[in-house]
């Protein structure tokens, strides 16, 4: 494989920090040779205690956000498949009323993109530095439970909790979620923006292990504008990471 086929992080500018127009991915994305390209705009989430998230599709986008798509899915069906999911985070008391608000869109898939720790009302980002491991073994338990509950397409950048403690500490909790995450056959996210942008992941020691245990890699381009389509060359050097850490990148995945 020497470029993508398939890419199922997408956002959009309904989330308030991804620029561009809807059909400019989907022009893009068919200039760049992609067959299948699924847009997972930031979801929205409700919270009982009315506290509002910033960085998601306000609630009253969300309609137009599956009209938009669905029109453009039709217009260029010759040319490329298209998908709606969502990117979203696993909060077990929202989860619930998540999941019947959705209900009433055409929902094709959802990707675990967890943030936080734990609720975002309460916890500060995964991004900021802890050298706890207490916090990433709760990360890791918290992306356990979320995959069992089966509603995911796959885990985005599973190595994004900033943990910069005892390194054999990180390995062991590592290698812990790995085989206990390896069961379910749930691929894991090589995350391109965070490989262009020279951030804290992805990490070489989490992919190494994952390389180990036999564990797979999607790569997820994390697209937050149209031109990232067209970038192949942190592309090639995602797939470059990947061979070097010996795991292997799935290019296609089965949307049920
Ligand atoms: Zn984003
Ligand atoms: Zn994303």
């Amino acid at each position: 494989m020497t470029h993508l086929t398939a890419n199922y992080h997408t956002h959009t500018y309904r989330c308030g920090h991804a620029v561009g127009k809807d059909r400019e991915y989907v022009e893009n994305a068919i200039r760049a040779g992609l067959k299948v390209l699924g847009f997972s705009d930031h979801s929205p989430m409700i919270f009982r205690s009315g506290y509002y998230s910033g960085f998601r599709m306000p609630l009253d986008t969300v309609a137009g956000y599956f009209e938009s798509l669905s029109a453009l899915r039709e217009e260029y069906k010759n040319d490329i498949e298209i998908h709606i999911g969502v990117e979203v985070e696993y909060y077990p008391t929202c989860f619930p009323d998540y999941l019947d608000y959705m209900a009433a869109f055409p929902l094709e898939y959802k990707i675990l993109g967890q943030h936080f720790v734990w609720d975002e009302e309460k916890d500060f980002g995964s991004f900021k530095k802890t050298d706890d491991p207490m916090r990433l073994a709760s990360y890791y338990e918290n992306l356990l439970a979320a995959v069992k509950t089966g509603e995911f397409l796959y885990v985005a950048h599973p190595d994004v909790l900033n943990y910069c403690g005892d390194e054999k500490i990180y390995r062991e909790l590592t290698a812990d979620f790995l085989q206990k995450i390896k069961p379910s056959g749930i691929p894991l996210e090589l995350n391109r923006l965070g490989f262009f942008d020279g951030r804290h992941y992805p990490r070489r020691t989490f992919w190494e292990l994952a390389g180990e245990y036999g564990i797979p890699a999607v790569i997820g381009l994390d697209a937050h504008s149209p031109d990232v389509l067209l970038d192949e060359k942190t592309v090639d050097g995602c797939l470059q990471f990947a061979e070097s850490c010996g795991v292997k990148v799935l290019e296609r995945l089965e949307i049920p």
